[in-house]
């Protein structure tokens, strides 16, 4: 199955700044999620994460407040935390991609995915509620992300899986065509280009050999060949 069956909410854990508030509700936003919870963060409400929010000021307005993560996530199934670091804990860790799959295979019901301080991130014993870590892939030099970046990155996975049936459904309409319908596609081109004198085959100059890595590139489907093939045909008439 190819979209998230569970009920996903992100939640951010003491977030000092105001501004990564403001930038994860409308990191959200784009991608379709909305559901925003707040566990401790140093200022909220506030100005600067209105104005950070850019529009998603109803993702603010509709966030869930809580003292401690437990009770912002009492309600879960599945809860996967994130961390820039790899730590020395027991639980699996998984890719935003991988946890979108996970998120699409089963149905776990409500998904906690909480993000951690911008100075520290998590503390282990915040992490050891989860029951998956989830950790973006990045220079290893240099791992952690701003903490709406991190969210954006999440929710993208999350978004691109929710509409793979919609590419998939795309993609099944076309028709590309067969590779002897593409050779009598080059061979016509090259009949037509020869009569036009545009090709001269004691001088081909690689000509059809860029036709082909063109036309390969474009990767033609039916509707495309037959307007090329009627093209060709119309010159031909022309010309003669
Ligand atoms: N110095 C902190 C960095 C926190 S960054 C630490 O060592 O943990 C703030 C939050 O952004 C993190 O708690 C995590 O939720 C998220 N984040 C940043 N980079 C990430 C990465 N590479 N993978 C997963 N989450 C990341």
């Amino acid at each position: 199955m190819n979209s998230i069956n569970s009920n996903v909410r992100i939640v951010l854990v003491g977030t000092t700044h105001p501004g990564n508030v403001g930038a994860t509700a409308r990191a959200m936003k784009t991608m379709s999620q909305n559901n925003l919870y707040l566990v401790n963060p140093k200022e909220f409400p506030s100005a600067v994460a209105s104005a950070r929010a850019a529009g998603a000021d109803d993702i603010l307005a509709n966030a869930s407040m809580h003292d401690d993560l437990k009770s912002a996530i009492s309600d879960c199934q599945m809860v996967i935390t994130t961390s820039a670091r790899t730590r020395s804990i027991p639980w699996p860790m998984v890719s935003p991609r991988a946890c979108a799959e996970i998120l699409a295979d089963f149905n776990v019901g409500n998904v906690a995915i909480v993000f951690g301080r911008e100075n520290s991130g998590l503390s282990n014993e915040e992490m050891e509620l989860g029951n998956l870590v989830l950790q973006i892939p990045t220079n290893a030099d240099y791992s952690s992300l701003n903490l709406a970046s991190a969210v954006q990155v999440v929710c993208y996975e999350l978004f691109l899986k929710c509409h793979a049936d919609d590419g998939d459904a795309k993609d099944e309409k076309v028709t590309y065509v067969s590779q002897e319908k593409i050779e009598m596609f080059y061979e016509h081109l090259e009949e037509c280009m020869i009569e036009i004198g545009y090709h001269d085959v004691n001088y081909p100059r690689r000509l059809m050999h860029r036709m082909r890595r063109l036309f390969n590139r474009a990767l033609l489907d039916e509707s495309e060949w037959k307007i090329l093939r009627g093209f060709l045909a119309k010159i031909q008439e022309k010309q003669k």
